[in-house]
């Protein structure tokens, strides 16, 4: 394929998704709004594509190959050439929001306008939009280069053109898609946060502590990891913006952010990324 795609943020999701792509043989433009946070992604897929050599899924020619094929850009304005954006920006309303009216504006007219957002309503993104049956949802899993699924979402106007185009470029990035209606948190995090965000109260409560609470979950219910170091390496900032996603959109308190979750975003701690969560790194 010698398809362009773009993708907007240069985050942990972003420049692993730039990551497959690239290695599947797409020319991909990273964009991100911080110099530093292209600089990253970019060390952080040379790094992860070393991690493949040394392993041998890959070989040294594969990683320069795939290096060569991302090209960074600190503008909106260089996804006008790709036949599919998939933004992976902060997941903040009103971000995604002015992102794709700006998308609307300077995409090619047949490009496809994914989201890798993890819970806030495709149809809604869309409407942003005039052109609302080519966006949809297309939502990969943290870390991007080994995880399997890409839950794909059809807000109310996707067509099913588009809905064919990402389903097969999921394919061709090695993925499993699985189709899903749009909802807020759709299937992945409707039912993954909730249980995050009670390990939190559990936490809180004096119930266990994080290491308790996570051996439970790993050798009781063989989850690979505690639902605790899992929300450090989502991001506790994204955690509790799903959250109030979650309890905003379906509007039943059981989706109330857990107090403690939002202390700790308040006080920085915002998991891996930023050095301390519920552990430290
Ligand atoms: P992150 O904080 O690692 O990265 C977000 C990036 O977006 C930052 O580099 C930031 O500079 C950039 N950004 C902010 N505003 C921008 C703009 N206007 N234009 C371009 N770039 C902009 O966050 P992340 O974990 O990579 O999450 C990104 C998206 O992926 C969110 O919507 C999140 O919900 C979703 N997601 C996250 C996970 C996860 O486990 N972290 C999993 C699936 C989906």
């Amino acid at each position: 394929m010698n398809e362009r795609i773009a993708v907007v943020g240069a985050g942990q999701m972003g420049n692993g998704i730039a990551h497959v792509a690239a290695v599947s043989g797409l020319a991909v433009t990273m964009i991100d709004v911080a110099e530093a946070a292209l600089g990253k992604g970019r060390d952080t897929i040379a790094g992860n594509l070393e991690r493949q050599v040394k392993k041998g899924t890959i070989d040294a020619a594969a990683r320069e190959a795939a290096l060569a094929r991302i090209t960074v850009s600190t503008t909106l304005e260089a996804a006008k050439d790709a036949s599919v954006i998939i933004e992976a920006a902060t997941e903040r309303v009103d971000l995604k929001f002015r992102i794709f009216e700006d998308l609307d504006r300077l995409a090619s007219p047949d490009a496809v306008l994914a989201t890798n957002t993890s819970s806030i309503p495709i149809t809604a993104i869309a409407a942003r939009t005039k052109r609302p049956a080519s966006v949809i949802g297309m939502h990969f899993m943290n870390p991007v280069p080994v995880m399997q699924l890409v839950e794909v979402i059809r807000g109310l106007a996707t067509s099913d053109e588009t809905t064919a185009k990402v389903m097969s470029l999921a394919k061709s990035l090695g993925k499993t898609a699985v189709e899903v209606n749009d909802a807020p948190g759709f299937v992945a995090n409707r039912v993954l946060m909730p249980m995050i965000n009670e390990a939190v109260y559990c936490l809180m409560e004096g119930v266990g502590t994080a290491e308790s609470i996570d051996t439970v979950m790993k050798l009781g219910m063989n989850h690979p990891m505690g639902p605790l170091a899992l929300a450090d390496l989502i991001g506790l900032d994204t955690c509790l913006a799903i959250m109030e996603v979650l309890h905003r959109g379906i509007g039943d308190d059981k989706y109330r952010p857990c107090p403690l979750l939002r202390k700790y975003v308040d006080a920085g701690w915002l998991g891996r990324k930023s050095g301390r969560g519920f552990y430290r790194y």
